[in-house]
């Protein structure tokens, strides 16, 4: 070990081990050394142990060293400038000692220092190994920087490292985080030996990229092949389900878990919660959150988003006052619960409240989202001016997002000078949804402004091309089944549209007559009821009344907001089939139960 030229100006720091005795009293006090280290719990502590150790004259001995840096790198007190500085203070730093510093650097998000170290590890001529690898692609992940990714796997196989299974593992996390999924197959699929980690990357990796039927897929794959699934692969299994509202399959987790696992964490039953609620089992969610002994920020956060949705804005607010109770600060993410559960369930005073306390007693900046919420809030209770007022007195530039919820309420109380000035400054921000020309068509069409309803709708019909497939997906037997709209690629599609025509008699029956005016295309009237008929939503709520038996809730999940017709529809179709029909559109859950939803028809 070669020492500084400054140190050695200090000779008093330095011991040689001369004889026997003194080198055996060295080794006592390398143990004393790092059972000190081990007791260290902040970094003022560990300044202090330095300083003994350094009296001792062991700080530069390469064990010593390396210890010193593991301490003051990995923990989590520690301080990456720190470690640096120690760093630079040895001559020939180890293998072990630059791995430790790349860890550092990962594990406090500075995965630039990470590449940087590793630079200067081989200018150092220093042999990377296989706790070398994992870190530095872990850093990449973190960045989304794959070029950088595949360089590190380029050198992990010019050393020989490509096959070992750490380095196989973090390859298959990097490339998915890195949005290159098909990379990720490949490593997974040339593997000699696996491990559940390795399903669980590859799991994760589908997950992140929204490949939930895929996820699915992977996981009954990875049972078959008589793997036990550990708990991170669970929680992308359950974020899987919540996406697909595959409450069985997300059952059957749970289930999977109360077997395999003792007492599971707090981010296991936090995403349980979040699977629950999501997928319209509201009641099992707050069991499970009620029962839990532990609650953090993200389990208070998920409670209350799942309320919001399901329009519980009283039960939102008390689990925030509880939440306020345990002493825990919430973030901009609950507010924008809360405020949205204020919304959702018409509570203005309250929904005022609660944005007062965020900026006066948690001394939040409230974000655009949360003015969304607020002008949302507003616009429902059918206080449009205010709303207004809001929008052109908020201290950011107001999105699309802010003007559509005004959009929408001039909608819902026919404020149709208001409507056209929040559609003006819509169009600018995002002239393509189509959503948004629907919008004030209909409110043309109640102030009888045929030829203005004509404008929007060409407007429609030529951004049409460009939407987002509407789809709406049915869990049934476990198995979840995905409807586009005018989809005739289903197995059973043949029953499905015979279904469809027998309920459009009952309908009749009932005087529903299908609101054509939803119809984006420029076709004669008897072809916009044959588009209309088939919404992606219709289809999957017949095929779920053939599969299902007679009484079971039947749950739909669609990825865009609902059209007026398919409200109307499902009403209606509650009332005649005496079901409840649960339906968690873009923004929030509808509970159709005999002929009512419990949105109260605005959403
Ligand atoms: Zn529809
Ligand atoms: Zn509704």
């Amino acid at each position: 070990m070669m020492i500084r030229a400054s140190v050695l100006h200090q000779p008093h720091l330095y011991l040689t081990p001369e004889n026997p005795t003194q080198s055996s009293k060295l080794r006592v006090r390398e143990q004393e050394c790092s059972s000190l280290l081990q007791k260290c719990n902040s970094m003022d502590e560990f300044k202090q142990t330095h300083g003994r150790i350094l009296k001792f004259g062991l700080g530069f001995d390469a064990c010593t060293a390396s210890n010193l840096i593991a301490a003051c790198a990995l923990s989590i007190w520690g301080s990456m400038d720190y470690a640096s500085s120690i760093l630079h203070k040895i001559d020939d730093p180890t293998q072990f000692t630059f791995n430790t510093m790349i860890r550092g650097y990962v594990k406090d998000s500075e995965p630039e220092a990470a590449l940087f170290m590793y630079k200067a590890m081989q200018e150092r001529d220093v042999k990377p190994d296989n706790f070398t690898y994992p870190s530095l692609l872990k850093g990449c992940a973190h960045m989304s920087a794959l070029r950088e990714g595949m360089q590190i796997h380029g050198h992990a196989f010019k050393f020989g490292l490509e096959s070992d299974l750490y380095v196989q593992n973090s390859l298959i996390n990097m490339y998915g985080k890195c949005g290159e999924i098909k990379h990720s197959c490949r490593v997974f699929e040339q593997m000699v030996q696996r491990s559940v980690a390795s399903w669980s990357a590859l799991i994760a990796s589908h997950n992140s990229l929204g490949l939930w039927e895929e996820c699915l897929d992977l996981f009954g794959k990875m049972s078959s092949e008589g793997w036990r699934a550990d708990e991170s692969t669970l929680v992308s299994l359950l974020s899987s389900c919540t996406h697909l509202g595959a409450l069985d399959f997300g059952r059957c987790t749970h289930g999977y878990l109360i077997r395999n696992m003792r007492g599971p964490n707090v981010i296991v039953q936090t995403s349980l919660i979040d699977m629950y609620a999501k997928c319209g089992c509201l009641e099992k969610g707050l069991s499970i959150f009620e029962n839990m002994p532990k609650k953090n920020l993200l389990s208070y956060s998920a409670m209350i988003t799942g309320l919001a949705m399901h329009g519980e804005g009283r039960k939102a607010l008390r689990v925030f006052s509880d939440m306020l109770g345990k002493g825990l600060k919430p973030d901009d993410i609950v507010y924008v619960g809360v405020l949205s559960a204020c919304s959702h369930a018409g509570l203005v005073d309250e929904g005022l409240q609660c944005f007062n306390r965020m900026r006066f007693e948690h001394r939040m900046v409230p974000t655009v989202q949360h003015y969304g919420c607020l002008v949302d809030l507003m616009g429902r209770a059918g206080k449009l001016d205010e709303a207004y007022e809001l929008i052109r007195n908020m201290p950011t530039e107001p999105n699309e997002v802010v003007w559509r919820c005004l959009l929408g309420a001039c909608k819902v109380h026919h404020n149709l000078e208001l409507g056209e000035e929040a559609s003006r400054n819509l169009f600018q921000l995002d002239p393509n949804n189509v959503g948004d020309y629907m919008l004030l068509s209909n409110i043309y069409a109640k102030a009888l402004r045929w030829d203005d309803v004509a404008k929007a709708r060409i407007n429609m019909v030529q951004r049409v091309s460009s939407q987002m497939p509407g789809f709406s997906t049915v869990e049934v037997k476990r198995k979840v089944h995905k409807f586009v709209s005018q989809d005739k690629s289903h197995p059973h599609s043949n029953q499905v549209y015979e279904m469809l025509h027998q309920m459009g008699w009952q309908l009749r029956f009932e005087g529903y007559t299908p609101d054509t005016t939803q119809v984006l295309f420029n076709v004669d009237e008897e072809e916009k009821r044959r588009l209309l008929g088939s919404h992606s939503q219709k289809l999957a709520i017949a095929f779920a009344l053939i599969q299902t038996s007679q009484g079971l809730k039947i749950r739909i999940v669609k990825n865009l907001r609902m059209c007026n017709d398919c409200h109307t529809f499902t009403c209606l179709i509650s009332m005649i089939f005496k079901r409840t029909i649960t339906v968690r559109d873009r923004n929030r859950f509808h509970h159709f139960k005999e002929g009512r939803c419990s949105c109260g028809d605005y959403w």
